[in-house]
């Protein structure tokens, strides 16, 4: 069985976990400014990319190394706990010796089971069950891979594992730069109810403008926190520059979210959804009392060799049934949908009965 006996990844408090900072540590006054300024706004997690995953060489591939110290003096002087992201053996060894609290797990590396298996038997080896680590979403969206990814790390004895939706991938130009695909992260949830799951917005969004109302979405949809890029001069950022927000921008976000609460009492929404599964089953049985209905139609037609499909009948009934929606303060384009479903699906039998000798 897999993924049993988690334990909580950073804490048991209810509260959504908050991890911000920078996409990249670049220099140590850019750390130390934006963690600062994050630690006065009651940011408790700070995390900064190291080694930078790029897509073409040549762009920003982090600082390395160097980087780390300035990690271990952001956690000094403003008692934040830091996480990065980790993708080799050695990343996993150098972040751990210089006291980095969370690991990350990018969306490339969670895509690739040889580097998983290289971090999992490297932190088993050096003893760090205990650390805290979450996998993003591999970039392809692949449920099973991202499972097989936490699962790598569960048989190594990790149990404080999260999970980090950050969208998938896409081939040109669309709103997200990553496509939420809301409903794996959902999945994942349901599969495994003891495995926090955290939102990525930025990484989703891709500009900062999307920060905000995805973060609300994922709340809404009850994930566990969010883990969101900020920079103390966005602008001038070396990676990520459009998605990032400065540290009161961030303040700003968090202050209007809205925390939906998961022990909220049930008892209104139990009557309120026991109502619609009465609708519910009314619908599904009207529909099927609809189709049996066009079946019939179908055989008259085939019996008087009639085509299938009448364009102004058609017509009609979109428009009447659209209007009596709009009537009903119903959007016309979603009752439109509605039909076309049933319409199509009514044609498809009737073609049936048709091609039946
Ligand atoms: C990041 O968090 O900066 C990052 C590189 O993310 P991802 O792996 O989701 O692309
Ligand atoms: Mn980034």
């Amino acid at each position: 069985m897999a993924l049993t006996d988690l334990e909580p990844i950073i804490d048991r408090s209810t509260e959504p976990i908050i991890i911000a900072g920078p996409c990249s540590a670049e220099t140590e006054e850019q750390l130390l400014t934006t963690a600062a300024e994050l630690a006065a706004n009651g940011i408790k997690i700070l995390r900064a990319g190291i080694w930078k995953p790029r897509t073409k060489p040549g762009g920003f591939e982090g600082v390395g190394k160097p980087g780390l110290a300035w990690m271990a003096k952001a956690k000094e002087l403003y008692g934040l706990k830091t996480a990065t992201e980790v993708a080799t053996r050695q990343h996993v060894i150098d972040a751990l010796e210089s006291g980095i609290d969370i690991l990350w797990i990018g969306a490339r590396t969670s895509a690739n089971p040889f580097a998983m298996q290289e971090i999992a038997d490297t932190l088993a080896e050096l003893g760090a069950q205990n650390v805290p680590v979450f996998v993003k979403n591999p970039v392809n969206p692949d449920l099973e891979l991202w499972i097989g990814a936490l699962e790598r790390l569960h048989n190594a004895g990790l149990r404080r594992l999260g999970a980090i939706h950050r969208g998938f991938s896409v081939y040109g130009k669309h709103l997200y730069r990553n496509l939420p695909q809301w409903h794996i992260p959902i999945e994942l949830r349901r599969r495994f109810p003891d495995l926090p799951v955290i939102c990525d917005p930025s990484h989703i969004g891709g500009k900062r403008e999307l920060v905000s109302p995805l973060s609300q979405q994922a709340l809404d949809m009850g994930f566990h926190g969010l883990i969101i890029e900020s920079h103390c001069d966005p602008d001038c950022a070396l990676s990520d520059k459009a998605q990032q927000v400065t540290p009161e921008v961030l303040n700003y976000i968090l202050s209007q979210l809205v925390v939906r609460d998961p022990q909220g009492t049930t008892e209104g929404l139990s009557t309120l959804r026991r109502q619609i599964d009465e609708i519910d089953s009314e619908l599904v049985e009207l529909l099927a009392k609809r189709m049996r209905i066009s079946r019939e139609i179908g055989l008259f037609k085939k019996e008087h060799r009639m085509p299938v499909l009448q364009m102004g009948r058609h017509d009609e009934i979109m428009k009447s049934r659209c209007a009596a929606a709009k009537e009903l303060d119903m959007d016309p384009s979603f009752m439109q949908t509605v039909l076309q479903a049933i319409h199509e699906e009514s044609v498809r039998q009737q073609i049936e009965i048709f091609n039946k000798r």
